[in-house]
């Protein structure tokens, strides 16, 4: 791509030039139904700005890491677990992820949730809680509903 350049937005929450991937390669037990679109990717810069968009009832992983995550909700609604607390998010509801703090999102059952989501470019891999871990995250009022997964 040239320095320069203008990728045009289409309908749908798509961008012409950017491809819709995959969320993840692995782990694909441990989310539901997520895409994820490179918007600004490029080495010259030190972070980030990602699009990932949740299908209606799906989920994105259970994880943490060293990284924060600065999220703008761009597409519908839905909830996230950061840290000891779960949110509800709508539509341009800014979302701040700490380093080392626990975090999931999930679409609400009528549409797909999509958010921006900024890192740094460098970055750690993600944790998966330990069974121990999950645990304490259950005892935390209103957590245990928030992680039942849902029925089709
Ligand atoms: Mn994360």
């Amino acid at each position: 791509m040239k320095p320069h350049s203008l990728r045009k937005g289409l309908l749908g929450f798509r961008w012409r030039g950017v491809d819709v991937r995959p969320y993840k390669a692995d782990g694909a037990e441990a989310f539901r139904d997520v895409t994820r679109q490179a918007l600004f990717d490029d080495a010259a810069y030190s972070s980030q700005l990602r699009y990932f968009e949740i299908g209606a009832n799906g989920w994105s992983t259970l994880e943490r890491h060293h990284h924060s995550h600065a999220v703008m909700i761009l597409r519908g609604s839905g909830r996230c677990l950061v840290g000891d607390e779960v949110f509800d998010v709508a539509v341009h509801d800014l979302v701040t992820v700490p380093p080392l703090t626990w975090h999931q999102f999930r679409a609400g059952p009528d549409e797909p949730l999509g958010f921006l989501c900024m890192v740094n470019a460098k970055r750690d891999r993600p944790q998966l809680p330990a069974a121990d871990e999950l645990r304490q995250l259950r005892e935390l009022p209103g957590v245990a509903d928030f992680l039942e997964l849902p029925t089709r």
